[in-house]
Parts: C-alpha cells; structure tokens; sequence
C-alpha cells in the first residue's frame, strides 16, 4: 500500500513539476520583449504513468430462494454477506485503486457457474466469494478462508464445499475436472496467487481481531473458485450457528470492520509480488 501511494506521489509530484515548468516558461513568454517571440513549440506532455485500478469482484453468496445458512436468531447469510460485501465494495472504490463489481447487487438468486461467467467477462483480477457457515456444533465459531483443490484438506471442508456448491453442482464428486482446471490454474500461477491472497486475509484477520478457526486456510472443491485466470478466495465469515458470531455479524460495526480487513487483505495482496503472475 505504502509503495503505490508513494509511486501516486512522484506521479503527482512529476505532473505539477511539469505544470511549474510550462507556468514558468509562459511567465518568462510574456517577459516586456519588443520582438515577439518565435511560438514555442508544442511540447509534448509524458503520459502519466497511473496505473489501471485493479477489476475486483466480490461475490456475496446466495440470494433469492436460496438463504444459506440460517442463524438461530434466524438471520440468514444472504443478508449479512450482502452487507459485508457493499461495505467492501465502498471501502475499496473510495481509494480509487480499485473498480468492484459484485456478481449480486440485490435479493435474486444467481447460480453459481453464472458467477463464475460474470467474473471472467469483465476480466477480473481477483475474485472474492463472501460466505457466513453453520455447524451443528453451537460452540463452533470463528472464520476461515478457502481455496480451490481437488480434495479437501479435511472432511469439513468438503462438506462445506458440497454445501456451497449446492444441490445443483456435485464438484467434489468429478474431481478430474477440479484436477484439470487445477493443471490451468497452476501454470498460469492462479494456484499460488489464489492461496497468497487467502494468507493474506488469514494474517489481516489475525491482526484485526476477527476470530478465526483453527487452520484458518483450507482447501476444497469450490465451484465458485474455478475460473482458471481469476486468483480466487472464499471466505466464510463466522458461523452464525454459534450464537456469539450470530450477533456479531449482524452488528454493522462488525460488519464495516471485517470489510476494513477484506480491504486490507486485498491492498495487501496487490502490494506484494503482482509481477510474479504470467497472465
Ligand atoms: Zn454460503
């Protein structure tokens, strides 16, 4: 972050010199000369050297007929990731170093591959899907955040896959199609830029207080995060079967701060070794 914001600087610092050096220049013009000065010639301005604001989408999952996970206060994921991701969406807009999109804008229901299209078409550069999780363990809570594998790094986080993938999309049971999309994701460096960019939200959410599961980052078969150019992370926000996080994720406070994060994870991720990515 530091590094853009001290490279905008000698943007801005290059731009006004130039803007002193052609006021000076028309001052020193306009000196009392009886002969008139030949016209200067045009000189052509340096193109400004502002980088292209990165093409964020943000996914907040569910919507229309389909709740997701539902709290025992009855909150219902669809609403808080909304929320979270609009908080996002204005945090990240108001540096001017990002555009975002969100693949959901209001209450409908948007199936998944179709999320998966919506990124692609606008060409992305990083693709966050935002989830909150039920257990049936009460006492489980916290956050975690996941990448796209193959297998699962353990069983609940394949059945948290089967889950998102909903009833519609049986990813974990083709898993040659995971395993050949992984072969793409992997020489194009998708696979390690997606997994990057989930440690970064791990050690921004450490850092930021938000509680986190125990291995935080986990793997499975996503189909959400299956684009084979777009770094790709699912985050799921706390459980809101867990009657603490239940109530924090609707706090607007709470909200807000997990999006100051997310923007930090994302600010993060673009400060750090971009130039690795072939694509
Ligand atoms: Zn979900």
């Amino acid at each position: 972050m530091i590094y853009i914001r001290r490279r905008d600087l000698i943007v801005a610092s290059l731009a006004l010199g130039a803007t002193v050096l052609g006021a000076s220049a028309a001052f020193a013009r306009s000196g009392k000369t009886s002969a008139k000065p030949p016209p200067a010639p045009a000189i052509k301005k340096p193109k400004k050297a502002v980088p292209k604001p990165k093409l964020i989408v943000l996914d907040p999952g569910h919507g229309g007929k389909d709740p997701g996970a539902l709290g025992l206060r009855g909150t219902e994921e669809k609403q808080v990731v909304i929320k979270v991701a609009r908080d996002l969406q204005q945090q990240l807009q108001a540096g001017g170093r990002y555009r975002v999109l969100l693949t959901r804008n209001g209450d409908t229901f948007i199936p998944l591959r179709e999320r998966v299209a919506r990124a692609e078409e606008a060409k992305a550069d990083l693709f966050l899907s935002i989830h909150a999780d039920s257990h049936p363990d009460a006492d489980v809570r916290g956050a975690s955040v996941y990448t796209l594998s193959e297998e699962g790094s353990d069983r609940e986080a394949d059945a948290l896959a089967a889950r998102e993938n909903g009833a519609g999309v049986q990813l974990s049971r083709h898993s040659d199609v995971v395993a050949k999309m992984l072969v793409t994701m992997s020489q194009r460096g998708t696979v390690n830029d997606s997994r990057r960019f989930a440690d970064t939200i791990v050690q921004t959410f450490g850092r930021s207080g938000v509680r986190l599961l125990p291995r935080s980052h986990r793997e499975a078969g996503f189909a959400v995060l299956t684009s084979p150019d777009i770094p790709a992370a699912l985050v799921e926000l706390g459980y809101l079967s867990n009657r603490y996080d239940e109530k924090l994720l609707t706090v607007p406070q709470h909200q807000a701060a997990l999006g100051r994060a997310l923007r930090a994870s994302v600010d993060a991720y673009f400060g750090t070794g971009t130039a690795t990515r072939k694509a």
